[in-house]
């Protein structure tokens, strides 16, 4: 189910301090069919490792667990499809044909490829996650099943070629294998291609206290220095940046084999790190402090309104089984959570046994609701246009980022 790590699973070093202990949790992406289902909890630790510096888990669970049936689809979300057209007007400076071979790196539905082909642009996504890739595949973006390595990279530069520009996003944190993803860049990417990687950013997730973002599926925190030095020793060298609007705090680097000019923007950024010390122990242990207190707080907070009042939440996320299993907020508190997802309809939270239902059942109940708590809060602004939608007209807990607020919707 799972394996705990003796060494740093970059730079191999065995002086390894674990820090924060959140406990054993179950995979928040697995999602359970019938209440009384059993599934197998894995510990969820965070680790510093003193000579890259890179905080990552402290144990890795068994990948064919995590996202074989991988149930986020990124088309379901409409700050998902406005983001794939920026980020192809972006990615589009960059490019130096009218017409290129763009790859994308656990390309889910293909909504992100899609915009790409529309504009003239050859294709082709790699996703490991079996169902979606069907999916995919049917809506024309040609998928390969598989998970992305050094191996696989070889056999898509024989039959298809080497790609101008390469992206993967929020997929290189995840992956235990991760060396044999970036030597397979490196060989894959035209030498003058590039290639970009989103991650969600360590500085967010240490200034707004994202300890939620802790899961799993997520076993690198980088900050730019920790990333793009394990980059670097594969011979991708760091150019320029781009904030992602969704995720709630995510970056874009975008790499190259040929030396170019640093942006100033990502200088200045790099900086920044040095100054508020991303890279330290010390840092991280604050951070630990911080969010269990958050934690405490927010479950008392639930407690006192549940004393007069029903509530409901709102995004069934990966990142939400995390703030519920470590805040402790189960069933007896959340009487359901509405997803947009078809998938996690009528299924049950990981841990916390909370009933997950379709926006369409929830407008008949949410009327009667006076809480609903936002836990997929990094889509506050199209959740609460969904509320509206939905006729809620009460109040909003949003837990993150930082502290957490109650709106009136
Ligand atoms: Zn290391």
């Amino acid at each position: 189910m799972f394996k705990k790590i003796k060494k740093c699973r970059l730079c191999k070093n065995d002086k390894l301090n674990i820090f924060f202990n959140l406990g054993n949790h179950q995979p928040s992406n697995s999602l359970k069919k019938r209440i009384n289902e059993t599934i197998p909890s894995i510990p969820l630790k965070l680790l510093f490792c003193n000579s890259c510096k890179t905080v990552q888990l402290a144990d890795t669970a068994n990948p064919k667990l995590l996202f074989e049936k991988y149930v986020w689809v990124t088309g379901t979300s409409d700050g998902a499809q406005k983001y794939a057209k920026v980020f192809y007007s972006r990615v589009k400076k960059k490019l130096t044909k009218k017409k290129s071979f763009i790859f994308e790196i656990a390309s889910n539905d293909g909504t992100f490829l899609n915009v790409f082909k529309k504009k003239g642009n050859r294709v082709l996504g790699v996703d490991p996650a079996k169902n979606i890739s069907i999916v995919a595949n049917k809506n024309g973006i040609k998928t390969l099943p598989e998970f992305f390595d050094e191996n696989l990279s070889n056999k898509i530069k024989q039959s298809y070629g080497s790609p101008d520009f390469i992206f993967a996003r929020n997929v290189i944190p995840h992956v235990e294998g991760i060396l044999s993803i970036v030597k397979g860049l490196s060989n894959l990417i035209k030498e003058d291609g590039t290639v970009a990687i989103e991650f969600h950013y360590s500085k967010k997730i240490l200034n707004e206290l994202h300890y939620d973002s802790i899961y799993h599926e997520h076993l690198f925190y980088f900050s730019i220095q920790t990333l793009t030095n394990l980059f670097k020793k594969y011979k991708l060298l760091p150019f320029d940046v781009d904030k992602s609007p969704i995720s709630g705090g995510s970056l874009v680097i975008y790499f190259s084999k040929k030396r170019k000019n640093i942006k100033t923007k990502l200088k200045n950024l790099i900086n920044y790190e040095k100054k508020i010390k991303i890279n330290s122990l010390k840092t991280w242990k604050k951070f630990k402090n911080d969010s269990k207190k958050h934690s405490e707080k927010l479950l008392n907070l639930i407690k006192n309104i549940k004393l007069n009042h029903n509530i409901f939440g709102y995004g069934a996320s990966a990142r939400s089984s995390t703030l519920l299993n470590y805040s402790k907020i189960n069933h007896s508190y959340l009487d359901f959570i509405v997803d947009k997802n078809p998938l996690k309809s009528n299924k049950f939270t990981a841990g916390t046994n909370i009933k997950i239902i379709s926006p369409m059942l929830a407008k008949k109940k949410i009327k009667n609701y006076k809480y609903c708590i936002l836990l997929a809060w990094n889509f506050k602004r199209e959740i609460i246009k969904d509320l509206k939608k939905l006729k809620f007209s009460g109040k909003i807990i949003v837990p993150l980022p930082n502290k957490t607020k109650i709106y009136e919707i």
